[in-house]
């Protein structure tokens, strides 16, 4: 079994190694100089690292990189090449390259993850799935060597709804947190009491009792070391913007989402995309977010 990996950034470079360390033989491109390739066999061009796979993984910025991508490698997969693109884009964008594959006669799933940098070295990553059966069946023995659990969420575009819209909870949920504990403090309660009154009452959610955005009850939250690592904002900021624009194709009405969608750009713009989702409170502090959105 031969795999091509194309796109070894953050996230694909350690896949790609997880998946040589298990003792697959991997194919790998990447444009970018800096990119981490343990192990792989590295290519000068796509093409050349799809000819001889049986499966062909994506891990790439966006929609778009995955379709310009999809065009120029189909015409030289082997007949039946299994194409599984675990990137993080539009669900349209999605099913479009799914019906690309489809109709060169290849089959394909869209496999976005969850656990990031962390997770994809650890082989620790949750898969979500949207394709045929059979594909999702073909695809679980690599999502096992490369992630803990992989739910087949439907067909093709499901994985990415999933994704989108579990995400959306996230950045929602997070700033609902935040604007909890800012209220909190000018009331005068201390984190820790609203930490174990919430994390055992109806404010339970992940946004508090894994990812707390204070310092303190959770030791091991991104607050606690200048919300370094985990979860960048910019990459929250691209998931609600990916289920802005699925909610806008669809006709519906996400206001939270939305809400949150503008809140983190703001944010975003004032302090980078680099420091953990969870660092949105210090902007509620700051009452940045009292501006009306802008457009
Ligand atoms: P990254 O920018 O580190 O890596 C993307 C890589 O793709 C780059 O090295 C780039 O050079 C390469 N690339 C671009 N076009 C290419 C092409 N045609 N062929 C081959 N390689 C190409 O990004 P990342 O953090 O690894 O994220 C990748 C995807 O995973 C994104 O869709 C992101 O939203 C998603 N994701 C990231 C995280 C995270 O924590 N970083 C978590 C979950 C999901």
């Amino acid at each position: 079994m031969t795999i091509a990996f194309l796109g070894l950034g953050n996230m694909g470079g350690p896949m790609a190694a997880n998946l040589v360390k298990s003792g697959e033989t991997v194919h790998g491109y990447d444009p970018a100089a800096t990119a981490r390739s343990e192990g792989v066999a590295r290519f000068d061009s796509a093409i050349a690292a799809v000819a001889a796979a049986d499966v062909v993984i994506t891990m790439l910025p966006s929609g778009k990189h995955v379709l310009d991508c999809y065009r120029e490698i189909l015409p030289s997969a082997r007949p039946g090449t299994l194409f599984v693109d675990c990137s993080t884009i539009d669900v349209a964008d999605a099913r479009q390259a799914a019906e690309l594959v489809t109709a060169a006669g290849h089959r394909a799933v869209d496999a976005p993850v969850s656990g990031g940098v962390v997770g994809a070295e650890a082989g620790t990553l949750t898969f979500m799935v949207g394709g045929a059966t059979e594909a999702f069946a073909a695809v679980e023995p690599f999502l096992a060597v490369l992630g803990a659990r992989a739910i087949h969420c439907g067909a093709s575009g499901a994985g990415q709804a999933a994704k989108i819209c579990n995400n959306m909870i996230l950045g929602v949920s997070m700033i609902a947190i935040s604007e909890a504990f800012a209220l909190g403090e000018e009331l005068g309660l201390t984190h820790q009491a609203l930490f174990d009154v919430a994390s055992t009452a109806s404010g339970q959610c992940w946004a508090l009792t894994t990812n707390c955005p204070v310092p303190g009850p959770v030791p091991a939250s991104p607050a606690n070391r200048e919300y370094s690592g985990g979860f960048a904002s910019g990459l929250m900021l691209k998931d609600l913007r990916l289920a802005e624009s699925a909610a806008r194709d669809n006709d519906v009405a996400t206001l939270l989402g939305t809400r949150a969608a503008e809140l983190y750009a703001a944010f975003v713009e004032r302090d980078g995309p680099g420091r953990d989702f969870s660092a949105i409170i210090t902007a509620v502090r700051d009452g940045l977010l009292t501006k009306e959105p802008t457009a």
